[in-house]
């Protein structure tokens, strides 16, 4: 009689669009997977603006964990319109607007994206609150999860989904990012229509960019009514 195999246990660090959809992925052929994440819960922090999938990439991964058709019901074509101003004067110089054939990079809200895939998983998949600070323990295995409030566990496979600052990659790699030299400087605006009318007109359906040589001003119209604010 052969030998019962128990299922490795397979740990994806990171809650974004990567490492949900990976997980996802995962369950979907029956294979139990543990998402850990170091934000406190999923509505810790604004997801940030709104990402375009395209045909041939971001929609590919999102047929294999079969949320194509839900992922084109929250999407918004029209915010692929792009209006372009004049620094100094503020002059509308160019405006893009989308046509017919244009429709297969939809934008879609990030934290709609994620709640999508959040909604998805089995319930408890995601452990929240668990910073990963370095993954330890033998080449061939079991590895060892060490978070940075002090708790472990451990895995048999680690996916790292954690960003550009993955603490995975550095169980494999001493590579670093380099600084590029761009910074970007976030802001909100909530409920535009009626409390910002200005710059309603001014975004449009999508996005909207001034460019002096230097310094960039990029606005972008999130769907969805008024954005939800951490608690
Ligand atoms: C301005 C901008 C515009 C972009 N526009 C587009 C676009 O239009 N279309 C497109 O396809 N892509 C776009 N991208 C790229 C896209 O955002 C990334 O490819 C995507 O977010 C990568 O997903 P990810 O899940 O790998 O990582 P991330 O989205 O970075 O998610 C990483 C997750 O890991 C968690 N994490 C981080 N460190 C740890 C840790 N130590 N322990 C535990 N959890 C951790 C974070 O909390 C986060 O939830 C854009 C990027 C930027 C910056």
């Amino acid at each position: 009689m052969p030998t019962p195999v128990s299922a490795p246990r397979i740990a994806v660090i990171g809650a974004g669009p990567g490492g949900l959809t990976c997980a996802r992925v995962l369950q979907r052929h029956g294979i139990p997977v543990t998402v850990y994440d170091r934000e406190a819960s999923r509505a810790a922090r604004d997801q940030g603006g709104t990402l375009d999938l395209h045909a041939d990439n971001g929609q590919v991964a999102l047929e294999a964990a079969g949320l194509l058709d839900a992922f084109f019901a929250k999407a918004r074509p029209e915010g692929q319109e792009m209006r372009t101003y004049e620094a100094a004067s503020g002059a509308l110089t160019g405006r893009h607007v989308p046509g017919p054939e244009e429709m297969f990079k939809p934008e879609i809200d990030r934290g709609v994206l994620r709640d999508l895939l959040l909604d998805s998983l089995a319930p408890g998949t995601v452990r929240w609150g668990h910073a990963l600070a370095a993954v330890d323990g033998p080449a061939e295995g079991p590895r060892t999860l060490r978070f940075a409030d002090g708790t472990t566990a451990a895995a048999d496979l680690v996916i790292g989904a954690d960003g550009a600052w993955s603490r995975v990659r550095r169980a494999l790699s001493g590579a670093l990012p380099a600084y590029g030299g761009v910074t970007f400087l976030e802001a909100w605006f909530d409920d535009v229509e009626t409390r910002h009318p200005e710059l309603a007109a001014l975004v449009g359906q999508g996005g909207a960019h001034a460019a002096d040589g230097e310094r960039t001003m990029f606005r972008q119209r999130i769907g969805g009514g008024p954005h939800p604010r951490p608690t």
